[in-house]
């Protein structure tokens, strides 16, 4: 058995055996609304119990759900010292990796799979080593491999295992699991997420969520808190790779604010709404800054580097270092990209409704874009420069209304689509689960304070 380990507050498992990516997630009844509501109280009394369902062919109407594990979160465990008889090993390739010093790296000491490895005809087209990439071994403590899996960051993951009469080359299913993770922001949000054992990438996904709502680029305060529900990847019960986050609440500056993703059942187009079906995106960003790690973080001992001030000529400037990217705050045209006087580098937008933004002192644009070019909400058009009269290198942004400028910051922007009548019963179906998640979690925090 392979045992692994968590930072975070826990993790549950939804749809242990299945096809994680393709399967459809099962419906909710109210009996097993109430299965639900019995396990989320042995969670309240500080365990986590993982379960998992296994949708056999039928699949949708019937729904198998099992306890299958009890997992105490009640105080952090430490990695095991002593070796399992089996177990896994990783790798990331690098350049000048073979197959052959790869198994060397992973410790495997096997004369069948290396005489397999270095023999295959077939091994060349189906096990591409690219760098960056991860290979992993089952292994035991005497060098003999149970598997070869190899991680390809874009695609499926591919395996050597042993046959009857050999080995194959196959591609194996990941299987998805639902993970939660919730902190309070101390130092800044990266920080934050590093301290709870979070993987960064999802603190610049929380941003962009919650981006019509939150400047993450200047109104994250110490105290402010989160809690995600995302989904992850694992092979044998081993991570592989972070996926999309489901479910996020965020409490900023004491007012909190939630999204819950949506997958549209015939376009596929996904969403985050409210949940009552309101779209969490307004028609235009609170900052036309990309949040990242450059720009985001705040300290007493420095100044932030991104400082927001309404100016007297009328535009929002963001002090910000070159080469920060730039994103259009709102789905429109370009209508000029160009230089132009003491804008310097400058790109304007033509929004619907009479609304336009400029954007100016850019260091340069973003590649292909011209005027003409459609550009939509979040889309990076360039990146932060001097150009133009500048001091130093920031952004000045205009938001203009009927071709009068307003201060963007104070501006109430209208919101997006929400969720269609047609579709609220496939919305309020999707999201259930993550709701009760959410607000399960939300307790356990209440309660543990
Ligand atoms: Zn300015």
């Amino acid at each position: 058995m392979f045992e692994f380990w968590y930072t975070l507050a826990g993790y549950i498992t939804i749809e242990k055996e299945s096809m994680a990516q393709t399967a459809p997630l099962p419906t909710l009844s109210i009996k097993s609304i109430l299965k639900w509501a019995l396990v989320f109280a042995l969670l309240a009394l500080g365990s986590i119990v993982a379960f998992g369902f296994t949708p056999r062919d039928s699949g949708l109407s019937i729904e198998q759900r099992r306890v299958t594990e009890k997992i105490d979160i009640s105080e952090w465990r430490a990695p095991p010292t002593v070796p399992y008889r089996k177990f896994q090993r990783e790798i990331v390739i690098k350049r000048g990796d073979t197959l052959t010093s790869l198994l060397e790296q992973l410790r495997i000491d096997d004369t069948d799979l290396k005489r397999f490895v270095l023999t295959s005809k077939e091994i060349k087209s189906t096990f591409k080593l690219k760098i960056g990439d991860a290979i992993r071994a089952t292994v035991d403590n005497t060098g003999h491999a149970y598997n070869l899996t190899l991680l390809p960051k874009n695609s499926q993951p591919v395996r050597i295992s042993p046959t009857t009469t050999g080995y194959a080359i196959t591609e194996v299913p990941t299987t998805k699991k639902l993970t939660f993770g919730t902190g309070v922001v101390r130092n800044s949000l990266f920080g934050s997420f590093d301290e709870n054992g979070i993987p960064e990438e999802l603190a610049a996904q929380m941003a962009e969520i919650f981006s019509s709502e939150i400047d993450f680029n200047r109104d994250i305060r110490s105290g402010d808190r989160f809690t995600l529900v995302y989904s992850s990847e694992y092979l044998d019960d081993a991570f592989v790779s972070t996926g999309t986050i489901e479910a996020a609440e965020f409490t900023n500056k004491g007012e909190t604010f939630q999204a819950f993703l949506f997958v549209a059942p015939e376009t596929g187009e996904k969403g985050y709404y409210t949940r009552d079906g309101k779209n969490v995106k307004r028609s235009f960003l609170r900052s036309p800054l990309k949040f990242s790690r450059i720009t985001s973080g705040f300290s007493k001992g420095r100044l932030h580097p991104v400082l927001k001030k309404w100016r007297a000529h009328k535009g929002v400037d963001y002090g910000a270092p070159t080469g920060t990217p730039i994103m259009a705050t709102g789905k429109g045209v370009v209508k000029y990209l160009g230089r132009k006087g003491g804008y310097g580098r400058f790109i304007e937008i033509r929004h619907a409704n009479g609304i336009s933004t400029r954007y100016a002192h850019l260091s340069r644009y973003a590649k292909r874009l011209k005027k003409g070019s459609s550009v939509s909400q979040g889309q990076i058009i360039g990146y932060v420069g001097k150009s133009g009269l500048a001091t130093g290198p920031h952004l000045h942004y205009e938001f203009l209304a009927n071709g009068t400028q307003i201060n963007p910051t104070k501006a109430v922007m209208p919101p997006g689509p929400s969720i269609t009548k047609s579709l609220k019963g496939v919305f309020q179906t999707q999201i259930e689960k993550n709701t009760t998640l959410l607000d399960t979690l939300n307790r356990r925090y209440a309660s543990s304070k």
